[in-house]
């Protein structure tokens, strides 16, 4: 009967699209919406057969007649719509990004964003996404991780971000002293010596300090002692000729270089005079080929000083697209990474997986999916605005994947043992009661010890209650049979029997939380994702001890 009323809609449709239906064209349809019927491929072709023979002895108005009665909203065969708008000047195969971790930790959910929208444009225009370690020296409060590179790479594969090179800030250095030296030549670059407060005053109110006016001779001799290790550190760097009446006093004269003696992870204490982030930049992305840029409106500042030296050597621009913050409201979502760091230095969390990093990782351990962290962030679109978002909507996007795949099963957190007086050895129950065709298992029941949850038992004891999978009993120390009869109004609470399994759910706060299992869960594998009734989605972790963690309700 289904079937019919399906292929019905399709041959309808089918016909007042082509003037008649096609029985190949129906039949790929009703497979496509309900796979399940190629168990029965024999009926389903005599169904669709009789369907598409009574739909072609329609006329016209009848076909539309028809259509209209059964309501049926018709699926216009539009283009696929873009989740994202185009960007301006984006040519097809013409197109290079480039996504740019600084490594000081690996991704979070919040740079899985700029991941994300990269990839989604690279993959869009068919172009070239340059992976690019943006790990100069960092800064005592920001220290680059030495593990971070891996982490960061495994979480982007996690994510099926497709990059097609890996590039090193800390493998250019000597590119970014070249075009310092020029620019230096040009007349457009100084070595500075004055204190760092002093600059800072001076730019406050907008005066040249007199290192401004040395000679072009004088400023390569002194860039090259600061290179050459003569000139300690915090003694000298290297700013950019603006304007040092600019409106904005953040652009007026900035600097380009300056001396860290601190090593690096990658290549130890090689280098010593590192670039700021921006003139990197400003070098990279015109001798990579970057077309497009994306970042976070607040990073104005680094757009600026991209197009200044862009113009000062006369080279072509990249286009620069900006979207507002985005901020998960969650508590403990916005943990830095250097606080974790020194959390997980500390011992008091366990690793960049724990829950509490809101790494990648941490996620893929709950059982986070890639593709819904990929719907969420193309759903927050690219707005210029900033957009607080409750976790809880990411969590929508997962449970509409792993609903499909998640079994539920029973886990008692605060057991309180009850008995029957009513003997059942053995309950077959569903893997999910919204999916018969995944199948049933046995459970063992033992009428004399039986575990309910404490909250369920304190508040419906002495009511009907019905066990789930089992029957309607009066709740008690002893609980009564009642009845075979579920009544949609009386509560259904979970239990558990023996024998049982111990298990450890690990809460998103850290907490670890125990609990009394079915013992079926011993079939699980390490990575499946199940569903405890009333705690929500788990992922097995760990089978030795049957530790979970938990993913959301
Ligand atoms: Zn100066």
């Amino acid at each position: 009967m289904k079937f019919e009323e399906i292929a019905l809609k399709y041959a309808l449709l089918n016909a007042k699209q082509y003037g008649k239906a096609s029985f190949d064209a129906v039949i790929k349809r009703v497979l496509a919406e309900i796979p399940e019927a190629k168990k029965e491929i024999k009926n389903l072709i005599k169904v669709v057969e009789n369907v598409v023979n009574e739909v072609n002895s329609l006329s016209k108005e009848e076909i539309e007649k028809r259509i209209l009665e059964m309501s049926i909203v018709e699926v216009k065969r539009e283009e696929r719509k873009e989740p994202l708008p185009e960007l301006p000047e984006a040519e097809y195969g013409k197109f290079v990004m480039r996504l740019a971790p600084f490594p000081s930790g690996p991704l979070h959910i919040g740079n899985a964003r700029m991941a994300i929208l990269n990839d989604y444009y690279v993959k869009r225009y068919n172009g070239k996404l340059i992976l690019f370690y943006d790990d100069t020296i960092g800064s005592e409060e920001k220290p680059i991780d030495k593990d971070a590179y891996e982490l960061i790479k495994d979480g982007l594969d996690w994510l099926g971000i497709k990059y097609h090179e890996v590039m090193y800030k800390s493998d250019r250095l000597e590119i970014y002293y070249k075009y310092a030296e020029e620019l230096i030549k040009m007349g457009k670059a100084y070595v500075c010596t004055c204190s760092k407060e002093e600059i800072q005053k001076n730019r406050r109110v907008g005066i040249e300090c007199s290192c401004r006016n040395r000679s072009i001779e004088e400023n390569l001799r002194l860039f090259k002692e600061m290179l050459d290790g003569k000139i300690e550190e915090g003694k000298a760097v290297v700013r950019l000729k603006t304007d040092m009446k600019h409106s904005n006093p953040a652009f007026r004269d900035r600097v380009l270089l300056r001396i860290a003696e601190r090593e690096h992870p990658r290549v130890g204490k090689k280098y010593r005079v590192w670039p700021m982030l921006e003139f990197s930049w400003a070098i990279d992305d015109y001798l990579i080929g970057t077309t497009h840029i994306l970042r976070g409106k607040e990073l104005i500042i680094e757009d600026m000083m991209e197009e200044y030296i862009w113009n000062i050597f006369g080279w072509r621009k990249a286009k620069f697209i900006h979207y507002g913050l985005l901020r998960l409201k969650e508590e403990g979502a916005k943990l830095s990474k250097s606080k974790t760091r020194k959390m997980i230095e500390r011992g008091e969390i366990k690793g960049w997986d724990d829950p509490r990093t809101w790494s990648l990782q941490s996620l893929r351990k709950r059982g986070f999916q890639p593709e819904a962290i990929r719907n969420f962030i193309l759903k927050l679109g690219l707005s210029e605005a900033d957009i607080t978002m409750p976790i809880d909507i990411l969590y929508a996007e997962n449970r509409k994947i792993i609903d499909k795949i998640a079994d539920r099963y029973f886990a008692v957190l605060n057991p309180i043992r009850i008995k029957l007086n009513y003997d059942v050895r053995k309950i077959s129950i569903k893997y999910h009661p919204d999916f018969p065709e995944r199948g049933t298992r046995e459970i063992s029941v033992n009428p004399n010890e039986i575990y309910v949850e404490k909250e369920d038992f304190e508040k419906l004891k002495g009511k009907s209650v019905v066990l789930i999978g089992m029957f309607t009993v009066r709740l008690d120390e002893t609980s009564e049979f009642v009845s075979y009869e579920i009544l949609e109004e009386t509560p259904k609470i979970h239990w558990i029997s023996v024998p049982n399994v111990k298990i450890k759910i690990v809460m998103p706060n850290g907490n670890e939380i125990e609990a009394l299992a079915e013992e079926s869960v011993k079939s699980l594998k390490e990575g499946d994702i199940v569903q405890f009734y009333r705690v929500g989605f788990c992922r097995l972790d760990i089978k030795k001890d049957m530790t979970f963690y938990f993913a959301h309700k």
